[in-house]
């Protein structure tokens, strides 16, 4: 992968993300010792066995337990749930990235419970189904990111901000709604323009007005692939559904591959057809490893629309099966 690095305008409130190529760390395990804190509980590693009952010890606990029972709608997270289990606390759900293989390192600090079991329920999947082990995951902090991967062949690290996916969820806003509401406004002020008898005006105002009806005709209807979200758990989902495929293209199956050349040839093809391009989202025409990860994530919904692409995927994944 090239090095990328994106800020995202202002106008699209919609998933921003950082994609490195230059990160070398080793992944490690927490050393005896340790002590972590989550929210109001302090907790100290004393042994090393694997199991996290044992190993990671309250040390300290502010507020009765009822408190953390609170903080996780049970019913929500059971949707689909047909292997994954919720953990109960934060030790316990960076076990379950550690067990699962699904990374060498994690640090789950920055989190909620509740996201955190969102989130391990999305990398189970992931995890199963490509064979990919990351080198680190952890809570990303970064204003205007909602997740982020730094990736060299066959090490993947990722990191998630939930509270910009969270502030981009809130703030939703399909291509569609925006282009009509500067629609409306063109028209409301074309008649108003009309009524002043400032004739000369008119023509540049419609103008504009044929240029956002292009817009509305030929744009994709979000920008990102997250967009497509109805939840803020979906959304979280979306997000890493995408930031796993850079993790994807890393793999050295894929790279042997060669089909990283089918994908970048489709994408050339979609690139140039507007009615493609209006199967896919803004951000998926940024560059082709976007293109490729923002079809992972709609494919993955059965968002995508695009037959040549689907093939691809499915071709893709049979690579990492
Ligand atoms: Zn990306």
């Amino acid at each position: 992968m090239t090095d990328i690095h994106k800020d995202i305008q202002d106008e699209f409130t919609s998933q921003r993300e950082r994609v490195d190529n230059s990160y070398i760390e080793k992944g490690r395990k927490l050393p005896i010792g340790t002590i972590r804190t989550y929210g109001d509980k302090q907790y100290k590693k004393i042994s090393d066995t694997g199991d996290s009952n044992n190993d990671w010890q309250v040390i300290k606990e502010d507020k009765p337990k009822v408190e953390e029972k609170k903080e996780y709608p049970k019913a929500e997270l059971k949707i689909n749930t047909v292997e994954f289990v919720p953990s109960g606390n934060m030790i316990k759900a960076e076990d379950f990235i550690l067990n699962n293989s699904i990374s060498k390192s994690v640090n789950a600090d920055g989190f909620t419970l509740h996201d955190i079991n969102t989130i391990n329920k999305e990398l189970i999947v992931l995890k199963k189904e490509t064979g990919i082990t990351l080198k680190k995951f952890e809570y990303l902090n970064k204003t205007w990111t909602e997740g982020g991967v730094l990736a060299i062949r066959d090490d993947a690290e990722l990191s998630i901000n939930t509270k910009e996916i969270k502030n981009g969820f809130d703030k939703n806003t399909s291509n569609y709604v925006r282009i009509n509401r500067n629609i409306s406004d063109i028209e409301k002020e074309i008649k108003e323009y009309k009524d002043l008898g400032w004739d000369s005006d008119i023509p540049k105002l419609k103008n504009r007005l044929h240029e956002y009806q292009k817009a509305l005709r030929e744009s994709p209807e979000y920008f990102s692939s997250s967009q497509y979200a109805e939840t803020y758990e979906e959304r979280i989902k979306y997000v890493i559904e995408h930031e796993w495929t850079h993790a994807v293209q890393a793999d050295s199956r894929i790279i042997k591959s060669k089909i990283n050349k089918e994908i970048a040839k489709r994408y050339s093809e979609v690139m140039v057809d507007v009615s493609l391009k209006k199967l896919y989202t803004d951000y998926a025409m940024t560059e082709y490893n976007e293109f490729w990860a923002e079809s992972n994530a709609l494919y993955r919904n059965k968002k995508l629309k695009d037959a040549v692409m689907i093939r691809l995927i499915e071709k893709q994944n049979k690579i990492l099966a």
